[in-house]
């Protein structure tokens, strides 16, 4: 018997025991397409990537752990200053925290002691989205709208206020973009009113949502919409970055395909790509002012961690060197004729998404009804055959609900990307057949 706890206790997944590039290699030594960079789009540069591993041995012999954890070192002060010259227009400061849910509570408290600073004590409240998620932690749960995940800690603490989110596809007000007039960003004018703009400290919300809906942008001018209404009632706008961070959709921050600049921004996974864990906020200059000099209290044992932040300089490194952010954008325009070719050909494929190398096909049982070819929440029999056969024939990817997640390494090839798409597109057959 194992001693590890394992997340899904049934799992018959096989034991990956090596990567390379888009690759993993089981413990039997077949060879699998890394369709979720991963899982859940950690792994931005691929896998093995010997420059990440060469900074980490040095900096553990050099400083493996920095005693005044919550203050400087050499390796936090050159992540800091590499991640503030990445994000939009130069944010102030960067706190490093472990994880994406520590990185989004943080966002939260930076939010509230900045607004008790400027003499709000009662703005306290967080509004977000239904069908988003922001992490695991209690915190970061009570502002996800993502009820699988909820439900089983229900009552949470403090609970945020949620709003629709801003989802075309299955849109909650069935008006259709730009008719619409961005009803999905206006119910976030009237939940401020509701509670009151007194009592309304942020909206955190992420630009492309991931684990609740598999990969969902926002229509254009939404997050526009949104600024305004922050501005207009003194809420903050806080961007959860923490996966279409680090050039996942052919920008460096997602939020750059709206032009706007959030108040705070979470970001973790495609920080290091993964190879350790590591979250960090950033901090737009007006709150970082307020924090020269005021302590804020968040401190966390492994905050800055120099193995993390010499990890995170040296897969930045890559990024750049490799132009991954530019490779991203131009293969998401290969991905995207993939998934409409695969649309025209298999009638189970209700929708198809894509924003750089972030992207899912979503499964219906009828195209008219859009009814989901496995329940929200749920993954069915015929989800979970595709799931198999898609291993069976290479490829891993995540597989959940009715969606087939398509968020492969941002080092992938054209040719990798066929490889990929051509298992995907036998393994369809399942769910045609399925429709009944
Ligand atoms: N925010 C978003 C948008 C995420 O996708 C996730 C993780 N999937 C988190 C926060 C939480 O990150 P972590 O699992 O590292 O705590």
């Amino acid at each position: 018997m194992s001693h590890a706890l394992f997340r899904n206790l049934t799992s018959k997944n096989p034991c990956m025991v090596r990567g390379e590039g888009i690759y993993l290699f089981d413990s039997e030594g077949k060879r699998y397409i890394d369709g979720a960079s991963g899982s859940s789009l950690v792994c931005n540069i691929g896998h093995g990537v010997k420059e990440v591993a060469a900074v980490l041995t040095p900096q553990a012999a050099e400083l493996a752990y920095n005693p005044f954890h919550c203050s400087h070192s050499r390796a936090y002060e050159d992540m800091a200053e590499r991640m503030i010259r990445l994000t939009p227009q130069g944010f102030g400061k960067v706190f490093s925290v472990s994880s994406g849910s520590e990185a989004v509570e943080n966002t939260v408290k930076f939010g509230r002691q900045y607004q008790v600073a400027r003499g709000l004590p009662s703005k306290h409240l967080v509004i977000s989205r239904w069908q988003s998620y922001h992490g695991n932690t209690l915190g970061a749960l009570a502002c996800s709208g993502y009820t699988g995940r909820r439900r089983k800690h229900t009552p949470i603490l403090k609970d945020a206020v949620h709003i629709p989110p801003a989802f075309c596809y299955r849109c909650h007000f069935e008006k259709t973009y730009p008719g619409c007039e961005l009803k999905c960003a206006r119910a976030l004018e009237t939940a401020i009113l509701q509670e009151g703009p007194e009592n309304v400290s942020a909206f955190i919300a992420e630009p492309v949502v991931g684990a609740a809906l598999g990969g969902a942008p926002a229509p254009p001018g939404y997050f526009q919409k949104i600024r305004e209404i922050c501005d207009t009632y003194d809420v903050l706008f806080i961007a959860d970055e923490v996966m279409c961070g680090f050039g996942r959709t052919g920008e460096w921050f997602a939020v750059n395909h709206w032009d706007v600049v959030p108040d705070l921004m979470s970001t973790a996974k495609g920080l290091t790509s993964s190879y350790l864990p590591l979250g960090a906020v950033a901090i737009s200059p007006a709150i970082a002012a307020h924090f020269e000099d005021h302590v804020f209290w968040g401190g966390l044992t492994y905050n800055s961690h120099p193995l993390s932040c010499a990890a995170a300089l040296a897969a930045i490194d890559v990024i750049e060197q490799d132009d991954l952010v530019g490779n991203s954008k131009r293969m998401g325009e290969v991905m995207a004729r993939h998934h409409a070719e695969l649309a025209d050909k298999h009638p189970s494929v209700g929708r198809v998404r894509n924003l750089g190398l972030f992207g899912v096909l979503e499964l219906v049982k009828d195209r008219e009804t859009l009814e989901p070819l496995s329940p929200f929440n749920s993954l069915n029999e015929t989800m979970q055959q595709v799931n198999r056969a898609l291993l069976d024939r290479g490829l891993f990817t995540m597989v959940r609900f009715n969606h087939v997640m398509t968020n492969p390494p941002l080092c992938i090839t054209e040719e990798q990307l066929g490889e990929g798409f051509a298992i995907i597109d036998e393994v369809l057959s399942i769910a045609d057949a399925a429709m009944g």
